[in-house]
């Protein structure tokens, strides 16, 4: 029945480490490894077939088909194979769109990715796109990823903050990866770590996922004082710290402390024992730094908890600077 489904005629570059295929019942087709992928080896280069650059409310049909008419004739007749899940056709062009297309971080716009579409979603994936300021995108595989292994990114950006609820409102589908199987203790701690590192990072950053502060009535962080400490970067250092790596622990536990989550929060966290005045906190965080595992740093560092450092109120003036505030 799959021989001559029109996904078969979709072009894949020759070198391609991965073939698609029917997935498990009720996710449509899916891209699986044909060979070993490596960690930290691309999985796939694309270019998108056409970028519509407006926020996905305001795109129409009539943008979706201006776009069509300008393709060439294969390239259109690529798009024509597009199917609803695999199975029908779509009801509508901006409901292809829609099912087919990856947010730009360029432009704030939507681009038609023929391919990197195929990939079934997962909340603890094997591969990931990192944000790009081109329209060509590369989703890199973030573990050694074995031949016949469905190959999955994640979908939503925030979702190392979500719990499962929020994230399958967020979809619009029922997802069934490991930190998405009610009943299994992985799931339910998953709902807590992600929680955590949502306030954690609240508590570092001064606003929520979102980018915004958050209102009284469901507030990230109930107390009321540290909220507006965080919010006004006066979290002291050494909590800070200690803050950080425990994201860092807690995204390990999770199965997301991959290489790029690490090229992302290592740089400023490496800098931090340099940042104490007092000398006895520097030691005990450089002595935490030096522990081989997360879980040992953070134990280590747990030892700062509550202290004052003399650089505090120089730090958080410099935060304030830097944000605006
Ligand atoms: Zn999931």
């Amino acid at each position: 029945m799959s021989q001559d489904h029109p996904y078969r005629r979709l072009q894949i570059p020759k070198d391609a480490p991965f073939e698609l295929r029917p997935s498990s019942p009720g996710k449509g087709w899916g891209a699986f490894a044909t060979r070993l992928i490596k960690q930290g080896d691309p999985v796939l280069i694309e270019r998108p077939l056409f970028v519509i650059p407006k926020p996905s409310q305001y795109i129409t049909d009539g943008d979706v088909f201006a776009a069509f008419q300008r393709l060439t004739p294969t390239a259109k007749q690529q798009f024509l194979l597009l199917r609803d899940n695999a199975g029908g056709p779509f009801e509508s062009l901006n409901e292809a769109l829609a099912e087919n297309s990856l947010a730009m971080s360029a432009n704030s716009g939507h681009g038609l990715f023929l391919l990197h579409s195929r990939f079934n979603h997962s909340c603890v994936p094997n591969a990931k796109i990192p944000e790009t300021s081109g329209e060509i995108i590369t989703m890199f595989a973030i573990r050694d990823i074995m031949a016949g292994e469905e190959i999955t990114f994640c979908y939503k950006n925030d979702f190392e903050c979500r719990t499962r609820r929020e994230r399958h409102e967020a979809l619009r589908f029922v997802c069934d990866c490991k930190a998405c199987l009610l009943g299994t203790p992985f799931q339910q701690l998953s709902d807590i770590r992600r929680k955590f590192v949502r306030g954690l990072r609240y508590l570092t950053l001064g606003f929520d996922i979102d980018g915004k502060r958050q209102n009284s009535s469901s507030p990230i962080i109930a107390d009321r004082k540290l909220k507006e400490a965080a919010e006004n970067l006066s979290i002291p250092h050494c909590n800070r710290l200690i803050y950080q790596l425990l994201v860092s622990f807690l995204l390990e536990e999770e199965g997301l402390l991959d290489y790029l989550t690490r090229e992302r929060l290592e740089p400023s966290m490496v800098i931090m024992p340099s940042l104490f005045e007092t000398e006895s906190n520097a030691r005990i965080a450089r002595i935490a730094m030096a522990e081989q595992t997360w879980l040992g740093k953070v134990q280590m560092a747990f030892r700062l908890y509550g202290r004052a450092d003399a650089a505090d109120e120089l730090l958080s003036k410099a935060f304030r600077t830097l944000r605006g505030i």
